[in-house]
C-alpha cells in the first residue's frame, strides 16, 4: 500500500475523512494525496444573458476549493500534495487514481440507505470502476 488517495467535498465532514486516510497513511507509510473535484455549472446555452455567470462561478469554485484544501492540510498535514480538478466527481477521480498508480481510494459516506443512496452516493459510485481498493470511512453527525 503505497500510494493512498483521500477523496474530499469542501464541507465540514471532509476533516473526518482526511482524519481517518492520515491514520491509515501512517500505518502503511504510505503517500497520501488529496483531491476534490468541482463540476461544472450546467447552463442552457440559449440564455445568452445569463452566460458569463457560469464561468465566474467555476472559478469561483476553483479558488475556494484551492483555499479549502490548503485550509484542511495546514495544520493535519501541510506538505502533501492536493489536486482540484474540474468535471464529474467519479470520472475525475477515477482517472487520477488509474493515471497516479493509486493503491487505495479513501472516500466518506453516510450511510444512505434506500431512494436517497440511489439518488447519489459517491462512495457507491467510485467502488464500481476502481481500479485500486476503496475504503470508506463512515461520516458521523
Ligand atoms: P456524498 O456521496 O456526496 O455524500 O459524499 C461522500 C464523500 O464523497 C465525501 O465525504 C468525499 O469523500 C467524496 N466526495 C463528495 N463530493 C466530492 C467532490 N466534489 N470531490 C471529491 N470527493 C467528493
Amino acid at each position: 500500500m503505497k500510494n493512498i488517495l483521500v477523496t474530499v467535498d469542501t464541507s465540514d465532514e471532509a476533516k473526518q475523512v482526511f482524519e481517518s486516510a492520515l491514520e491509515l497513511g501512517r500505518c502503511f507509510d504510505a503517500t497520501l494525496s488529496l483531491i476534490h473535484v468541482v463540476e461544472p455549472v450546467v447552463t442552457d446555452s440559449s440564455y445568452d444573458l445569463i452566460n458569463t455567470v457560469p464561468l465566474e462561478m467555476d472559478d469561483f469554485l476553483l479558488e475556494h476549493a484551492e483555499k479549502f484544501l490548503e485550509y484542511l492540510k495546514k495544520d493535519l498535514a501541510p506538505d502533501i500534495s492536493s489536486h482540484v480538478a474540474t468535471g464529474s466527481v467519479k470520472g475525475e477521480i477515477l482517472s487520477y487514481a488509474r493515471e497516479h498508480k493509486i493503491d487505495l481510494i479513501v472516500v466518506g459516506s453516510h450511510g444512505r440507505h434506500g431512494l436517497a443512496l440511489l439518488l447519489g452516493s459517491t462512495a457507491n459510485a467510485l467502488l464500481h470502476g476502481a481500479p485500486c481498493d476503496v475504503y470508506v470511512v463512515r461520516i458521523k453527525d
